[in-house]
């Protein structure tokens, strides 16, 4: 259609008067990620995304003070149809990606704020828009028994079908629901696998935000890294269907499991979503062969009851093993929950030793200071030791014990990636 919008757009002669001016949309002044932004608008050509340069203004402290937008109108069509869904014969779509299993009306969005039903087709508008790409050590995510002392190349995009009361990065995973900014520049897959390779990464994490409602972005994306030889890692909420597991487990090397509660009730009330999709979740990337590891946020009055703990650690250890590592997070108060204390170190040593007690060889405490130690289930010794997320020794060999040679779980060598 020569003239329009459309035309202008694949043949690169928009202009600035093209477009909608977008009003200033409230950002926190500051935002750790208010490095750029972008926003959405309703335009003739959906779906369209506008973004605006912008500098931020950092005081004398590093601290984002605030912001201003530039003249320059950047743009970029994130126009994708989602996978795993249905159409319905009244327009409705239905999705099945996640444990909420959303039908949607026409033009409206899923649970997650992320997929919308344009015309009674399902399209994702997070595919390419990548908020945040970041290099961290593998133990970050946290992942301790795959590749120690490797580096993941991190990806987010915005959105989350869960939202925690304690989210720790609610900023982007929230997005969407909060203000509807997002902030971020176009990234293809092939460009997020040339940047994991730059910068020396031997996986890509699909992490900080719900790798689940960005499924086809990171589809594309592992499917690419497996190709380059670079492992794929989901650090996930575990709210995912068993199809999508289906789909991606060739490409997905090792999974990170938040188990936040193993009450339904909890879920309920600080999620928005349940527990039984999580738990079927973790017991089919065990079953698949993907390498498992369990998070725990242990929040004060939410969770840290021992009668649930003990249920949790025996879940772990019945259903997926007692080879599978649990990390116990130390929970710190924030966005919805500022008044609730620290976990106190007394509560944390409870659940260590309940995961223990419970035949868990490898228990983990984090967010605290001190060492991580990694023993010999066999022999007691002490085999990987941590700072933080530092490897200070590493005395593994070929995956084995060097004084008992007693095999412990995990993944150790590169080469053993790759289905
Ligand atoms: S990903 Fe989940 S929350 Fe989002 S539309 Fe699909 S079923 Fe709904």
């Amino acid at each position: 259609m020569p003239g329009s919008l459309q035309s202008k757009l694949l043949n690169n002669k928009i202009a600035e008067s093209d477009f909608i001016v977008m009003p200033e949309v409230g950002i926190e002044p500051t935002s750790p990620y208010g490095h750029a932004s972008l926003s959405r608008a309703r335009l003739p050509v959906p779906p369209l995304w506008l973004e605006c340069e912008k500098y931020n203004q950092v005081g004398g402290d590093g601290q984002v003070t605030g912001y201003q937008r530039g003249p320059r109108i950047l743009y970029t069509i994130s126009m994708h149809e989602a996978r795993l869904y249905e159409k319905l014969p009244d327009g409705k779509v239905h999705c099945h990606l996640c444990g909420h299993r959303c039908i949607i009306p026409l033009g409206e969005f899923g649970v997650c704020q992320v997929r919308e039903n344009r015309d009674g087709t399902l399209v994702t508008l997070v595919y390419g828009c990548a908020i945040s790409q970041q290099v961290d050590p593998v133990e970050k995510k946290p992942l301790y028994h795959f590749l120690p002392g490797s580096l993941a190349f991190s990806v987010a995009t915005v959105g989350c079908n869960m939202q925690c009361q304690w989210c720790q990065n609610w900023q982007i995973a929230q997005a969407s629901r909060t203000h509807g900014l997002m902030e971020t520049r176009h990234t293809s897959p092939e460009e997020l696998v040339a940047n994991a390779r730059a910068n020396r990464s031997h996986s890509i994490a699909y992490t900080y935000t719900e790798p689940t409602i960005f499924f086809e972005y990171a589809y594309d994306t592992a499917r690419l890294a497996h190709a380059a030889g670079i492992a794929n890692l989901y650090i996930t909420n575990g709210y995912m269907t068993g199809e999508m597991l289906d789909l991606i487990h060739p490409y997905l090397d090792a999974a990170n499991v938040d188990l936040k509660s193993f009450r339904q009730r909890t879920y309920t009330r600080y999620t928005g979503a349940g527990l039984q999709p999580v738990l079927d979740s973790l017991k089919k990337i065990k079953d698949l062969g993907i390498w498992l590891e369990v998070t725990t946020l242990i929040v004060p009055g939410v969770n840290d009851d021992p009668a649930e703990l003990t249920d949790m650690a025996a879940f772990i250890a019945g259903e997926l093993g007692t080879d599978t590592p649990w990390h116990l997070s130390r929970f710190f108060p924030h966005y919805h929950m500022p008044d609730t204390p620290p976990t106190p170190p007394s509560i944390l040593r409870t659940a260590f030793e309940i995961g223990k007690r419970a035949g868990l060889q490898y228990v983990y405490l984090g967010n605290v200071a001190g060492e991580t130690h990694t023993d010999c289930p066999g022999c007691g010794q002490t085999l990987i030791r941590r700072s933080g997320y530092t490897i200070l020794t590493n005395r593994l060999a070929n995956g084995c014990c060097p004084a008992c040679g007693q095999a412990v779980s995990g993944v150790w060598e590169f080469s053993l990636i790759g289905k």
